[in-house]
């Protein structure tokens, strides 16, 4: 039951999260907390890798469609005639936002980590995301701003989600570089007295 229920999940502070140095921050966060850090590097991604890693999916171009569409409207504007340009302008500047910078990524370890790791981090828009969480304590952007302006939300971090975690861990990292460790407290949080 015990190796079930430990789970990997990626993270990485965004260019914007380095460059206003939050980095010590948001590793506190998940120290804390009790997430053990089992791979760690700093990086300046190629933008063909930020491809990779944020596929144009169907699925993901419907959703930004849909939120264009939905921002233009709440601010009583006409829509872009072409959604698909315009979602494709987004996705191209979602790319350049991580790749404007370095970033730091990690693999966090620990039970249910996908999950506890998402919800340290918070919902995707840093207006929504409730405050204790990293995107809610750290950014204030919201969709409407960034969707007018056909620009990603920057909302410091990136969180794997439980469909795309095992292949993300892949994509940045090498089996030499993560390591199988003890923390000192494991026995207090997670074994019978
Ligand atoms: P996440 O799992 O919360 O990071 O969200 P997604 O995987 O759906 O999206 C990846 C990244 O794209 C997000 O972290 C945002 O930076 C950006 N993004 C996602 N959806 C939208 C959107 O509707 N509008 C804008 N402007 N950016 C978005």
């Amino acid at each position: 039951m015990r190796k079930e229920v430990i789970q990997r999940t990626l993270v990485f502070v965004k260019p914007d999260g380095v460059k206003r140095g939050l980095v010590g921050e948001i590793i506190h966060r998940f120290e804390r907390a009790g997430l053990k850090i089992v791979g760690m590097k700093m990086m300046w991604l190629p933008k063909e890798f930020a491809a990779e890693h944020y596929r144009d999916t169907p699925e993901f171009r419907e959703k930004i469609k849909k939120k264009i569409k939905e921002s233009y409207e709440m601010y009583g504007l006409t829509p872009p005639e072409d959604l698909d340009e315009a979602a494709s302008k987004l996705i191209d500047d979602l790319r350049s936002y991580v790749t404007s910078g370095p970033i730091v990524a990690m693999v966090l370890e620990g039970p249910r980590a996908i999950y506890i790791v998402r919800k340290l981090v918070g919902a995707t828009s840093p207006e929504e995301a409730a405050p204790g969480t990293i995107r809610g304590d750290f950014s204030i952007d919201n969709y409407p701003f960034a969707n007018i302006e056909l620009r990603s939300i920057r909302n410091v971090i990136h969180a794997s989600d439980a469909e795309n975690a095992e292949r993300e861990i892949k994509l940045f990292f090498k089996e030499e570089e993560l390591f199988d460790y003890r923390r000192a407290d494991e026995h207090i949080m997670f074994e019978p007295l």
